[in-house]
């Protein structure tokens, strides 16, 4: 890569001895390394309360590439770059010491004072951090600076809003990404193009050909050590506020004028704005939770969610959601988009279902019921492709159809080796590209909409469990399309 291109950066990771910067973080910095997005000026500081030295962080920054990558003869001279503070986010006298250490390394790596504050660390510190990273002059430097946000934003509406003043006290919207790592991955990002690069699906895609969009986010993992902060959180907050409804606003956007952040940004917001609110005495119409019980994965026995920690054994919280979402809109009046998300489900999978609508006239299929409608499926993860279901004849005499796939697998082609979602998206924030990093105005109405549905469900308790572990979620999940005339792709004979 061109060295002009390389961005100078000084990253500061606030909680560096965590979990996200050790699995996620670490490995990206050094892929963008390994492929020259990044040259040699940028140092890294790393800060948490342990007192650790430069000489462990870059022992534990070593085993987790080395765990997770295949690496180069470079790892010691990468690790060179990183520095470790021992730093305690509430406590003044840790952000003065800090504003030298950053200052030393920016005239040794000349970063041309461009600084990431990268909050990998509980969402309660974030607005303090901002604030006092404002107050002792951290973020005025000589270059840019930006302040990385990790989820959740908030809880609900009020939460978030309160979130997002104290951190606008300190920085601008322009300097603040907020990461919504499924932004970062390939196919989610590929959404856009298989849209706006084709005309046999951007001029199909709207209510006269569609029928239906299903998009569904499956874990075959229950809340492992999480149970606190999932507890708290459940599938809706956790998966459907960012995730899906990120998924739901670029698959339904209008296409944007240019690729520039403000308008795919922009296009994305008018969606979000055209979601159907939910009437309180309707929720149960649109939307279905579920509890995983006890049941099987892979012929292994698996714990009910209630069994899995002490302080759940009476537990309210959804493990699983489905909804029906309508946007009222010219393109997409009438037309359902379906989200289902859940933990301990049949298998890891993240999959959109594009149905398009029946030809008028079966001339193929011995009963209406056999047809077969198109389906466009574009695989998220874990296998990266595009399907496109057709009919066919079916081999031999006579002139029945049969429905054939057209597959596209990323990972068949040969050479492709799709970066991680953090990598791209670290990149983006080092280059200053926010389109893959939600606007606040996205947040705020993404809170509004999931805000309608969990006032009823926090206000009614619910009949849990009622899903077995290792299904594919509660029956009302399949009966909330079975009453459209729809069902879940794929089916069970898929
Ligand atoms: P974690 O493993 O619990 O790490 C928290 C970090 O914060 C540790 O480095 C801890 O180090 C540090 N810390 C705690 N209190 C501190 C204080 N007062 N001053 C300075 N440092 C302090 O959490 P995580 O899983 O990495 O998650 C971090 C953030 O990313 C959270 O917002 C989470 O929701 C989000 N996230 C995580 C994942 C993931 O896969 N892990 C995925 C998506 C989003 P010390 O104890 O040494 O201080």
């Amino acid at each position: 890569m061109d060295k002009k291109q390389q961005p100078k950066v000084l990253i500061v990771i606030f909680g560096a001895t965590g979990d996200l910067a050790k699995r996620k973080l670490f490995p990206s910095i050094y892929r963008l390394y390994q492929n020259g997005a990044i040259g040699e000026d940028f140092a890294v500081v790393g800060l948490a309360r342990r007192s650790w030295t430069n000489d462990v962080f870059r022992d534990n920054v070593n085993n987790s590439i080395s765990h997770s990558l295949s690496t180069d003869d470079n790892l010691d001279a990468f690790t060179s770059h990183f520095y470790y503070h021992p730093f305690d986010v509430t406590d003044d006298a840790s952000y003065q010491d800090l504003g030298s250490l950053l200052n030393d390394l920016e005239g040794v790596y000349e970063t041309d004072g461009n600084r990431i504050f990268y909050l990998a660390m509980a969402p309660n510190f974030f607005g303090t951090i901002a604030n006092k990273l404002n107050t002792f002059g951290l973020k005025g430097s000589t270059g840019w600076s930006r302040l990385v946000i990790e989820k959740p934003f908030g809880h609900d509406l009020a939460s978030a809003k309160e979130l997002n003043n104290q951190i606008r006290e300190a920085f601008d919207e322009k300097q603040i990404y907020r990461i919504d790592h499924y932004l970062g991955k390939e196919m989610v990002q590929n959404i856009e193009v298989i849209r706006f690069a084709n005309g046999i699906f951007e001029h199909l895609w709207n209510n006269r050909f569609i029928s239906n969009i299903q998009v569904t986010s499956s874990e075959a993992i229950g809340v492992e050590d999480r149970s606190r902060y999932y507890d708290h959180s459940g599938a809706t907050r956790d998966m459907a506020q960012n995730h899906m409804l990120q998924m739901v606003a670029l698959l339904a956007m209008e296409p944007p004028i240019n690729l520039s952040t403000e308008e795919i940004r922009s296009e994305k917001i008018k969606v979000l704005r055209a979601l159907r609110q939910i009437d309180d005495t309707m929720v149960d119409d649109y939307f279905v939770r579920g509890q995983y019980g006890h049941g099987k994965i892979n012929g292994k026995y698996i714990k009910g969610y209630r069994e899995e920690a002490e302080d759940l054994v009476d537990s309210n919280t959804e493990t699983f959601v489905a909804g029906k979402i309508m946007i009222d809109n010219y393109r997409w009046a009438g037309v359902p988009f379906y989200i289902r998300t859940g933990k301990r489900l049949e298998g890891k999978s993240t999959k959109i279902v594009v149905e398009f609508k029946d030809i008028p006239m079966n001339l193929f299929y011995e009963t209406n019921e056999e047809r077969q409608p198109n389906l466009l499926t574009i695989n998220i993860q874990p296998n990266e492709g595009i399907t496109l279901r057709l009919n066919a004849k079916k081999s031999g005499v006579g002139s029945m159809a049969k429905p054939i796939d057209l597959d596209y697998n990323n990972e068949n082609v040969h050479g492709i080796n799709t970066p991680e979602a953090y990598e791209k998206l670290l990149y983006g924030c080092m280059i200053g590209d926010a389109t893959n990093f939600t606007h606040w105005d996205e947040v705020a109405l993404s809170w509004k909409f999931i805000d309608s549905i969990l006032n009823v469900w926090t206000d009614q308790k619910a009949t849990f469990p009622n899903y077995e572990a290792g299904s594919m979620g509660p029956k009302a999940a399949h009966e909330l399309l079975e009453k459209d005339g729809f069902h879940w792709w794929p089916t069970t004979e898929d």
